[in-house]
């Protein structure tokens, strides 16, 4: 005898609901259920993703997330001339929410790392030596991890951006060690911030 099972449209539901970072095959089921239970549930989880797909997309100055080409943060003339360089584009949030930088951004899209195949030319660094030369930035401030990669990263970048006579620093103590920008909370990032320390001389 065959044992029952879910029909086939509803498997191939918990299927893809498994691939979602952190979820489970019994949170899948749980979420599939979730979903089946009213008719409108999956038209709205399916118009907002393609919602989102098709309207968000990386902002062409900074790399964080917009509607049009530029993010708002980007179009924003209020904000001091210091730029901040981060790995990824969800790195610019925490430090805005630390409510201690006023700056603008940069996100490089990864950190160099040999061991997957990360070069330089796989980072967008052209784009951040493009908007020295046009903008009038007072300083550079890395804010990078602080795990060996992201150390790599930060001492590339100081050496290439050295003769754009900018003066660079760097996060200071108060970072996790070995961690991201995405495991500290927010008073560490706006202490880390506050006491940045300089990376590189003009
Ligand atoms: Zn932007």
């Amino acid at each position: 005898m065959k044992s029952a099972d879910y029909p086939e449209p509803f498997r191939a539901l918990v299927r893809e609901l498994r691939r979602l970072p952190g979820v489970g095959p019994r949170s899948a089921e749980r979420l599939a259920l979730w979903l089946m239970e009213d008719g409108e549930r999956p038209s709205a989880l399916s118009a907002a993703l393609t919602s989102a797909r098709d309207g968000v997309r990386h902002c062409a100055e900074c790399g964080f997330f917009c509607l049009g080409e530029h993010c708002d943060i980007c179009i924003d003339g209020a904000r001091e001339p210091l730029l901040c360089v981060v790995e990824r584009a969800t790195d610019i949030l925490p430090i805005e929410r630390s409510g201690a930088f006023r700056g603008r951004y940069h996100a490089l899209g990864g950190r160099l790392s040999p061991l997957e195949h990360v070069g330089p030319e796989d980072l967008r660094l052209g784009e951040l030596t493009t908007r020295l030369e046009r903008g009038h930035f007072t300083e550079v401030i890395l804010a990078l991890s602080t795990d060996v990669e992201g150390e790599a990263t930060t001492s590339y970048v100081v050496e290439m951006l050295a003769p754009y006579g900018v003066n660079i620093s760097r996060l200071a103590q108060g970072m996790p060690a070995g961690g991201g920008l995405e495991s500290a909370d927010e008073l560490t990032l706006a202490r880390a911030l506050a006491g940045r320390r300089q990376a590189g001389v003009v």
